[in-house]
């Protein structure tokens, strides 16, 4: 087994620098993902999750520290690594078709085996039928499906989500937690995952990196019990020790300051 982590983030800061004031939105984080984890970053809007985020995936340069990906520095967004985000930004005039291959084709690397891959991708997910629609055809859950797809299409080894669920309506949500579950450990992916639903973070997580914010901390790590975590997202919900960890979440949040009414949705 390779034990090389996956990402590791040492002693990392991040500043935005307007006009007139300076905002810390990380402070000195440190972060180690092995092989084939899922991991959540979890915390009240405005703790830092989506700058983590988009650091890992190069496309912001820390103010300090650095994320090493397969013990490469990053400084620039890298085929290993996929990004799916809230919006699916599917580009309206493409087909369902044309925007799965999207990514395939900025690489320079659409040819038959990665087109069957994509189709393999499309059938999935039950898309198939819908491989010539217009985005704009589809619903949100399909849509995100579609995202997926186009994420996965490149076969990047680490994926970071967005609060990808957020989105959409409650059930569709569930279905789709399972599917994104199930898709990323038949693959041994490994994942990171923001969000700042709790229910969501321990259904879905090996591990929850619970974020404070002002300045954005790592406040605690919580592992997910063993029999919560062999068990699909929508079933983990049922788990007797699921509710007891919600609680226990539940009141680090209250504790972080009247965050809580925006958690648990
Ligand atoms: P989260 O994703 O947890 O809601 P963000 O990473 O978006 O948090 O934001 C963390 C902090 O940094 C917030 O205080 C936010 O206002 C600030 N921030 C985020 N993006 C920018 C930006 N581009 N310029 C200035 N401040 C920003
Ligand atoms: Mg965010």
């Amino acid at each position: 087994m390779n034990m090389e982590a996956t990402v590791q983030i040492s002693g990392m800061s991040h500043v935005y620098v307007s006009d007139d004031q300076a905002n810390m939105a990380l402070e000195d984080v440190q972060l180690t993902v092995h092989p084939g984890e899922f991991v959540s970053l979890l915390g009240p809007s405005g703790c830092g999750k989506t700058t983590l985020l988009s650091i890992i995936a190069g496309l912001i340069q820390p103010t300090q520290g650095e994320v090493r990906i397969n013990g490469k520095s990053i400084t620039s967004p890298t085929p290993e690594v996929g990004y799916m985000l809230q919006q699916d930004y599917l580009f309206p005039w493409r087909t369902i078709y044309d925007n799965s291959i999207i990514g395939l084709q900025l690489l320079g690397r659409l040819n038959m085996e990665t087109e069957a891959y994509v189709a393999h991708l499309l059938e999935e997910m039950g898309l198939s039928r819908y491989r010539t629609y217009r985005p704009s055809q589809l619903s949100g859950g399909m849509r995100q499906r579609v995202a997926l797809v186009r994420t996965l299409a490149t076969e990047p080894e680490l994926l970071l989500l967005d609060e990808p669920f957020s989105a959409l309506d409650y059930q569709t949500k569930l279905q789709l937690e399972d599917l994104v579950i199930q898709t990323l450990h038949d693959r041994d992916k490994t994942a990171i995952l923001v969000t700042h639903d709790i229910t969501e973070a321990i259904a879905m997580s090996d591990r929850i990196i619970l974020l404070e914010p002002r300045p954005g901390r790592i406040r605690r790590e919580i592992v997910i019990p063993e029999e919560i975590r062999r068990t699909l997202p929508l079933q983990a919900r049922e788990i007797p020790g699921f509710h007891e960890l919600f609680r226990d979440i539940w009141r680090e949040f209250e504790l972080m300051g009247g965050k809580g009414e925006e958690a648990g949705r």
